[in-house]
């Protein structure tokens, strides 16, 4: 059964929201554009290994839980957990393209493309054997002592891969399913009821992963951002304020409330704080008073007092 279902990560609208507000010449529009591009390649990979375990249905007691993470100290970040009664399974998704190899001392993975180019990668498998190290650790807080097997799936359904290393365990997602029904487990540890609260155990501890504001990652100035409300429909045309509402310079197109998006971006990009000033300017509102009432209308609470008070988003950072 699966008990927590995987999101679209959320920092693929923040790399988004970045690129929308950096000029076109600005030079870390590539790197951002890369991670954008990992961040899409790594979500499809993740959705095809639930596509695979679609029909899932093994002879033993399971739960199944979807993007796990920590925060500190373990900061853990696992595509699917699978708990059963006499061990833990971890799966990790690979959507990596071109021809696949493992080269060790040191570990990397390197994949070669159809033009040639070679790209390297920290190997899946040194992350992997961090990961079980760190869930160990966690386990041993939550008076658990089922055995931890980590599994690698690689997402693309034509990759060939060279060299695995032995004693690792490297599957297509096309197999996934069929290997773990037929899997071998050890015999019981845990009793029915012990598993599902061992699993309610991992479920409180959850906590997404937040990975914003992601301008300070990039090295990126609040001043090469670009302010402004975006227009949702034609994404780079920017909107102006009439009586009532935005319109667009562009398209034309009225809307209400096409500001809130504005808002997000700051949380996602700049700062997880905003005070009425940093609102005004950069949503381009006509005055203190109306950020202030913008802002407690989209969840935003006040924090600090009268002259330093800022406000907190709250779905964001929960
Ligand atoms: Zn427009």
């Amino acid at each position: 059964m699966i008990i927590k279902y995987r999101g679209k990560p959320v920092k693929i609208a923040g790399y988004e929201a970045l690129l929308k507000r950096l000029s076109p010449t600005h030079p870390k529009r590539a790197a951002v554009k890369n991670s954008l591009n990992n961040a899409r390649a790594g979500f499809s990979g993740e959705e095809r290994l639930d596509e695979a375990l679609f029909f899932f249905d093994p002879p033993y007691a399971h739960q199944i839980i979807q993007d796990f993470s920590l925060p500190e100290p373990f900061k853990i970040q696992v595509d699917t957990v699978l708990i059963t009664q006499s061990a833990i399974f971890l799966l990790e998704v690979k959507n990596i393209t071109g021809k696949l190899q493992f080269k060790q001392n040191p570990s990397a993975l390197y994949s070669t493309l159809a033009d040639g180019e070679i790209r390297s990668y920290k190997s899946p498998i040194t992350q992997m054997n961090e990961t079980t190290m760190r869930m160990c650790k966690f386990l041993e807080k939550i008076g658990s002592h089922l055995p931890i097997f980590s599994i690698i799936v690689i997402a693309h359904p034509s990759q060939t891969v060279e060299d695995t290393p032995p004693n690792s365990r490297i599957l297509a997602a096309s197999e996934v399913n069929f290997y773990l029904t037929e899997l071998n487990l050890p015999k019981s540890i845990l009793s029915i009821e012990e598993l599902n609260q061992l699993s309610e155990k991992f479920l409180a501890a959850h906590q997404d992963y937040q990975p914003f504001p992601l301008a300070p990652k990039f090295q990126i100035q609040q001043t090469e951002i670009e302010t402004g409300v975006f227009c949702p429909r034609c994404q780079f045309g920017k909107m102006h304020r009439t009586q009532v509402a935005w319109e667009c310079e562009t398209c034309r197109l009225v809307s209400r409330n096409a500001h809130i998006e504005a808002l997000h971006d700051w949380f996602m990009l700049i700062k997880p704080a905003i005070n009425t000033v940093e609102c005004r300017d950069f949503i381009g509102l006509k005055s203190l008073d109306t950020a202030k009432r913008f802002l407690l209308n989209n969840h935003c609470q006040p924090v600090g007092g009268r002259k330093y008070r800022k406000y907190i988003y709250h779905p964001l950072h929960k």
